[in-house]
């Protein structure tokens, strides 16, 4: 026997022992399963299709043998017989719960005697929505399926026939589904929201990836899985998808059987074509679609693959368009198994085709992608039909009268189209030229002209940013028209709006309002830099909008605000040295993944107390992008650049030298962490000279042995002096007047740990230890001259307990 073979027959017994113990049932209100033209009742699977008890009408029965599809096989006793209709018929159901149901039509045009339903040309339509027009069926077999939202208690299902033609119907159904099957909107890829809510959806394509078929027996809401192998695209004569299946790991819990049973998630298609290879490509689906709708995308996704190297962060797409970037880890809470439903709305445009892809992003090169089932579903347009011709695709169906209207909107719309499109052609012309004006400026200033060519890269993102456009229209509905009782802000960009868009997700909104070059070429690269990652501790870019010259940045809300309002100048209360030193843990862990996430690092040039804001746990994350810059070339050891960023953290080194590395944002979390030791400005003219500049004042003190004066006063008897030592001696190194000699910020992000670890869970240093002020200074002196506060100095009174650090820390990692 084959191995693939053997591999199949396993997935078999595997689902049938997971299939029969684990399926949760859904038990349907309205529940019509009617085998038409019968005279008996037919069982198909675990169902039972009543025989059409209708006098009306003609019933036939197949005289030759039914040949389906492989897939539809299990139909075949319902294929065998039809019901004809020469004239209008209607099909009459008394519902019993109002809400969405599914409605199944089965077709298979079999000849009878000298009948051939092949010849049938007919329109079906129920709750005045156009289901099929004008439908022909010239061979083969076809189960259609829609869902609808019901709201009478009656449903009428209507068969037309064409002038001179007949109407036939092999099986159908009407089946109530679970309420939680669509939700009532879904953003779509242009992040605008869409009601579904009293929409009828026809499935167009649900695929099980994985290459296997997932009959209706083993769905609690008997839906068709086809596999997913012909619709793989090929990439140069390869397939780049590889299939994978493990039911096992599939960890189900409750409802999500609704979305997918356990099958689907148990297998899956995979980036890389032998067994452990990343390979640098998408895996692609093709799917034919009509143009002229929209679509809703259901992505199925299971991490049922257990990764030795790499992780689960991929990019999901269709066509052109990014619909996430997912980290499948953290969506399903690190829970391994366990299942993630992403849903999207698309219109192909002018294509017949959807491209539905996942592939690696730019900063995880070790990261493979996996999906495990899709379901594209049309939904109804405004003349509430589901089988209309696209406006001029298909003029031939329609008569001449439609024609000359149609023809007559096309035109209006061409014409307003060209008018929109120059309006942006000439407004984008306008602010691309005064870009490029600014970045001359810019090249003046930088050396080489590198900075010219890179942000003029940047530039291209209006095309391609599409995913993340906002309406001004959205973003005015979610401020109340930008209402000052809204505001929570301002910065050098512009005022700051607390916002909640219509999924209720609290966003904050930045609206630019510096018209300058400076202020536009920020914008580009905040949104160009965000929209590339995403990482639990860079503040998340939600979407943007550049509608009517507006600069509006729309991100996740941090509820606690900024890490500087928490130090200093203001009511709230203090943060604690425990979670002083969680946050500098996270802020370094963002800074870690800006430099070395991809292969060129990225180096944010504005590392600052602003800049770091803190969720509703205090969890902090790394914000404002606008000044950052891509990092030097493999062979170089910098980039050249103008020198830019905050008073009080520059770098001196690239200050003299207008030479960015990443070191320079090491040298600003120096002075960021001294802030959150101290708990004071940088920079503050109102303290006696000598203490006006915190770094200066910092290390005139530690000249002096007297470091125990810098700490804040409110949190000095919680320190404990082990963490302390660690912390002010990292710190100062950050602060090393050459860049080489300073850590990089994965050795900062250890060092942090280490003072973590030290300081343990004791709140305080009271009892034992010591319990004064007095006390710690003590120590701290004695500590002090046994180190000799050098930043190459290796003695470490800590050392001791290093080990154990480590080994926890390993395991930490290793969680
Ligand atoms: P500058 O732009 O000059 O560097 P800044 O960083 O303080 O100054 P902004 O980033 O525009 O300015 O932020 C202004 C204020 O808006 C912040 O101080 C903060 O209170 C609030 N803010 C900004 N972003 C968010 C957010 N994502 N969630 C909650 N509040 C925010």
């Amino acid at each position: 026997m084959r191995a693939s073979n053997a591999k199949f027959l396993i997935w078999i017994l595997c689902a049938l022992c997971l299939s029969s113990s684990l399926l949760s049932e859904f038990t349907p209100d309205d529940n019509f399963l009617i085998d038409c033209g019968s005279s008996s009742n037919n069982t198909v699977g675990d169902r039972l299709f009543l025989s059409d008890n209708n006098p009306n009408g003609k019933s036939l029965s197949s005289t030759s043998k039914v040949s389906t599809s492989s897939e539809l096989d299990m139909f075949s006793s319902l294929f065998q017989t039809a019901k004809v209709f020469e004239t209008t018929f209607l099909y009459n159901f008394k519902i019993k719960k109002q809400g969405r149901h599914w409605i199944r039509l089965y077709f298979y045009p079999f000849v009878s005697g000298n009948f051939s339903l092949s010849l049938a040309k007919f329109s079906v339509s129920a709750q005045n929505i156009t289901l099929l027009k004008e439908f022909q069926i010239k061979s083969g077999s076809i189960i259609k399926e829609y869902s609808l939202n019901l709201t009478s208690s009656n449903l009428v299902l209507t068969f037309t026939p064409i002038v001179n033609s007949f109407a036939f119907i092999n099986a159908l159904e009407v089946v109530s589904v679970p309420d939680e099957l669509i939700p009532l909107t879904v953003t779509g890829v242009e992040k605008v929201q869409n009601s579904l809510g009293n929409r009828a959806l026809e499935t167009v394509a649900r695929v099980n990836m994985g290459n296997q078929t997932v009959l209706p027996d083993n769905d609690t809401l008997s839906r068709l899985w086809v596999a997913d192998g012909p619709f793989l695209m090929h990439n140069d004569q390869v397939v780049v998808g590889k299939f994978v299946s493990n039911l096992t790991k599939v960890n189900m819990t409750g409802g999500l059987e609704i979305k997918a049973p356990r099958l689907v998630y148990g297998t899956a298609t995979r980036l890389g074509a032998d067994a452990d290879t990343f390979v640098n490509v998408n895996v692609s689906w093709s799917f034919d679609v009509d143009p002229g709708y929209e679509y809703l995308i259901r992505y199925h996704f299971c991490d049922i693959i257990d990764l030795s190297l790499g992780s689960m962060i991929f990019n999901v797409y269709v066509n052109s368009w990014k619909v996430d970037h997912l980290d499948l880890g953290n969506v399903t809470s690190n829970i391994p198994g366990t299942p993630h439903v992403l849903d999207t709305i698309a219109s192909p445009m002018d294509s017949s085709k959807f491209k539905i892809s996942v592939g690696p992003t730019n900063f995880h090169e070790f990261s493979t992608a996996i999906l495990n089932g899709v379901e594209i579903m049309k939904i109804s347009d405004s003349r509430r039909s589901l089988d209309e011709p696209s406006f001029g695709l298909d003029s031939k169906k329609g008569s001449n009268v439609k024609v000359g209207l149609i023809a007559g909107l096309v035109a209006g719309l061409v014409v307003l189209a060209i008018l929109a499109t120059l309006v942006i052609v000439l407004s984008r012309r306008r602010r691309r030229s005064a870009l490029v004006r600014h970045l001359k400026e810019e090249e003046n200033l930088g050396v080489n002209g590198r900075e010219c060519n890179y942000t003029v890269g940047s530039v291209a993102f209006l095309n391609s940013k599409f995913g993340y456009r906002y309406s001004l229209a959205a973003i005015q509905e979610a401020t109340d028209n930008f209402s000052e009782s809204l505001a929570i802000g301002v910065g050098g960009f512009g005022k700051v709006y607390k916002g909640m868009l219509r999924d209720n997700t609290e966003v904050a909104v930045k609206r630019g309002t510096s018209k300058s070059m400076q202020g536009l070429a920020e914008f580009q690269t905040e949104i160009e830099m965000l929209s590339q990652f995403r990482h639990r501790h860079l503040v998340s870019l939600i979407g943007y909008c550049d509608e009517q010259n507006e600069m509006i940045i729309i991100y996740e809300y941090m509820e606690k605000g900024t890490l500087k309002d928490h130090l200093y100048g203001s009511e709230l209360p203090s943060l604690s040295w425990k979670q002083r030193l969680d946050i500098c843990v996270g802020s370094a862990r963002g800074l870690h993944y800006l430099h070395t996430g991809s292969t060129k690092a990225i180096i944010h040039r504005d590392v600052k107390t602003a800049n770091i804001l803190l969720d509703q746990n205090y969890m902090a994350k790394v914000a404002d992008f606008g000044l950052s810059k891509i990092g030097p070339e493999f062979d170089k050891t910098h980039v050249s650049t103008a020198v830019k960023g905050s008073f009080g953290y520059l770098d001196p080194e690239y200050l003299t030298t207008q030479q960015l590395t990443e070191k320079s944002d090491v040298y600003s979390f120096g002075v960021v962490m001294f802030e959150v030791l101290c708990g004071r400005p940088v920079i503050d003219p109102s303290l006696p000279r000598e203490k006006v500049n915190l770094i200066e004042w910092v290390m005139r003190r530690k000249d002096k042995d007297q470091l125990e004066a810098i700490v804040d006063a409110r949190i000095i008897e919680q320190i404990k002096l082990e963490s302390l030592k660690k912390y002010v001696e990292t710190a100062e190194k950050c602060l090393a007047e050459c860049g080489m000699d300073r850590p990089t910020m994965g050795n900062v992000l250890w060092n942090l740990e280490c003072a973590l670890q030290l300081q343990g869970d004791e709140k305080s240093r009271h009892g034992k230890e010591s319990s004064s002020q007095a006390d710690l200074s003590n120590h701290w002196e004695a500590s002090v001259s046994t180190t000799q506060f050098s930043t190459g100095s290796a003695v470490d009174i800590a050392s001791m307990s290093m080990s154990k650090v480590f080994a926890q820390m390993v395991r930490d990692d290793m969680r």
